[in-house]
């Protein structure tokens, strides 16, 4: 490990403290970090367009069909959470179910 001191020299200065593995790591994690970020906004924006429609949603679903509304197919709670987000000039609205978190469908 005495080739790590002689690459980075500027760790022995007085008052700098560079991590031994820290600082190695630093670029590889902002870049695994970004990635994952991105991919991850980019799974998002993908499986929330495939969501079905409100119609799409009760054929697919006849049960979840109640009178006071909407259910869940996954766990049949009927609270189901409003997001509303608007990226651009439309606005989209997801239902999502407000206990276990499953995305339902779109409103728009
Ligand atoms: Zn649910």
């Amino acid at each position: 490990m005495d080739n790590d001191r002689g690459l980075s020299g500027f760790a022995s200065l007085p008052g700098v403290q560079v991590g031994k593995t820290g600082g190695a790591l630093a670029w590889p994690w902002a870049i695994a970090s970004f990635m994952f970020s991105y991919f991850a906004l980019i799974a998002f924006a993908l499986t929330r367009k495939g969501l079905p429609t409100v119609s799409e949603y009760a054929r697919k679903y006849p049960a979840c069909v109640t009178e006071r509304g909407m259910s869940c197919y996954r766990c049949g709670s009927r609270s189901i959470r409003l997001w509303r987000e608007q990226p651009f000039i439309a606005a989209h609205q997801w239902h999502i179910c407000n206990s276990c978190g499953t995305s339902l469908y779109r409103s728009r």
